[in-house]
């Protein structure tokens, strides 16, 4: 029989390949796990925890503005870039070590550098060659900028959280999640932003009352929004960057552009072809429903696979492949992934939180669905000055009486919809939300007391 160094081994050192190698080597497997940068990938690194850090910075602005009404008199603090950039920093080295000290404790070999497949069985790792039963690729994804004029003067989220100077007029370029995200966070934090998106609402694939409620809101808040409007060119000039529009040629001078127009997988420079691995055109690892690629022995999840691009999401794979590889814990089922009712939220300000299908995906698959809305002024303005609105949506399926989406633009969105994240999971029906008691005074307990359809179901 042949022996391998490895019963798995990890190229990758991210939310996916960390969970999978430490998980692994609990259950008693041999795993070596390669990353060539900082442990824990994009969501520790310049990801999901330095963007929430940072929109904890940003929200302060509007505490210390609203704490007026609640009696706090006096001047507001200032804004320090650079103190909020070491506190930063000093945070996420803390997470850097925890992740390597979490893999080593459970016997994981950390080998540092870039690897890639030499073939179904075989890794090298700057010259060393190591072997394993299985391999897992958890390579993650990068960035993508268009091929626009001017390109190479424009920064990506990667830069975002380090940019010296502070960015005094900033030109976020995208509408997803980044685009929308660092506009509000930059906006918070005291730069004047304008940003441009292709189409006439942001967020797509958002429901479409979130996607017009959230750009309502963030207009408010002081963000500049050209909708339906592309760049034709970024022009550096003496004083910073001159960005122009297409069709009228309008020009707008700012200090840095951001590029946030979607990310691709990291399928390149890893040894995909060597092996054999096949990916589909837009260069993602091809997987089954057990992430195996077309090699048996390789495996992938996460960003690389290019299925849905959030942190638990690579957290769940990756424990479906452990459970797959090494049975799953004692006294437990295998694992399965499921894609369905995926809560997610965008930190914008308002944060946005959302579970299951928008009205339009919803009436598509489900035929006869009811709508419930509210859209209303939080207790808290009431005092604070801000004219900020919250906005809550459910969609119930006619026929069963189940809620197949729960939307919010609010405070605090992403925390609310966590908790009614499982009882949509569990299936719960809009008879269970009615019978469920309000908290009150809550923003969460409109939830559970929205009576009145806002139209009929078609
Ligand atoms: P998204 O795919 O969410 O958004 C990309 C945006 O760029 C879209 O608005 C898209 O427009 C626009 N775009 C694409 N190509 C071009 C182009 N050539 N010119 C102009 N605009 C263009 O990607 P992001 O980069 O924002 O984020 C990547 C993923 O990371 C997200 O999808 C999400 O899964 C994850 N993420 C999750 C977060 C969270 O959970 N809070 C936070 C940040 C990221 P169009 O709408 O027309 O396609």
């Amino acid at each position: 029989m042949q022996t391998f160094d490895f019963d798995l081994f990890v190229i990758g050192g991210g939310s996916g390949g960390v969970r999978a190698a430490r998980m692994s080597a609990q259950r008693g497997a041999r795993v070596g796990l390669a990353e060539f940068a900082a442990m824990g990938g994009t969501c520790v690194n310049v990801g999901c925890i330095p963007k929430k850090l940072y929109s904890y910075a940003a929200h302060y602005a509007d505490s210390f503005e609203e704490s007026h009404g609640f009696g706090w008199v006096g001047k507001a603090p200032v804004f320090d870039w650079d103190l909020l950039k070491a506190n930063r920093a000093r945070e996420i080295s803390r997470l850097n070590g925890i992740y390597v000290q979490l893999l080593e404790s459970a016997g994981v070999k950390i080998i540092n550098g870039w690897a890639r497949l030499l073939d179904a069985h075989t890794v090298e790792v700057d010259g060393q060659k190591f072997t394993a039963k299985n391999i897992l690729v958890a390579t993650g994804g990068t960035a993508t900028v268009p091929d626009v004029p001017g390109r190479e003067h424009v920064v990506t989220s990667d830069h975002m959280f380090d940019l010296s100077p502070f960015p005094r007029r900033l030109l976020v370029v995208g509408g997803g999640y980044i685009a929308c995200e660092f506009a509000s966070i930059f906006n918070g934090l005291g730069s004047q932003v304008t940003q441009v998106h292709r189409r006439d609402k942001l967020l797509t694939g958002f429901d479409d009352d979130v996607r017009r409620f959230v750009a309502a809101e963030m207009s408010k808040t002081g963000v500049q929004l050209k909708l339906g409007a592309e760049i034709a060119a970024i022009h550096k000039t003496g004083e910073g960057l001159q960005v122009e529009l297409m069709g009228g040629g309008e020009r707008i001078e700012v200090d840095t552009v951001l590029y946030a127009t979607g990310r691709i997988p990291n399928a390149s420079g890893v040894g995909l072809e060597a092996a054999g691995v096949a990916v589909n055109a837009a260069g993602a690892i091809q997987v089954d429903r057990h992430y195996q690629t077309s090699v048996p022995s390789i495996y992938a999840l996460g960003d690389v696979t290019a299925r849905i691009q959030l942190t638990p999401v690579a957290l769940g794979e990756a424990m479906v492949v452990v459970d797959q590889l090494f049975g799953p814990a004692a006294g437990k089922k295998p694992r399965n992934m499921s894609y369905e009712f995926v809560p997610t939220a965008v930190f914008t300000h308002p944060n946005i939180g959302t579970v299951g299908y928008s009205e339009a995906d919803a009436r598509e698959k489900f035929g006869k669905v009811t709508v419930f809305r509210a859209d209303f002024k939080a207790l808290k303005h009431t005092l604070s000055g801000s004219t900020e609105r919250t906005l809550m949506k459910l969609l119930v399926e006619d026929a069963t009486d189940r809620v197949v989406g729960l939307h919010m633009v609010g405070p605090d969105a992403g925390e609310i919809v966590q908790g009614f994240a499982v009882a949509m999971k569990a299936g719960a029906t809009k008879a269970i939300f009615d019978s469920t008691i309000g908290i009150h005074p809550t923003v969460a307990e409109e939830f559970v007391t929205m009576r009145e359809p806002v139209s009929a179901s078609t």
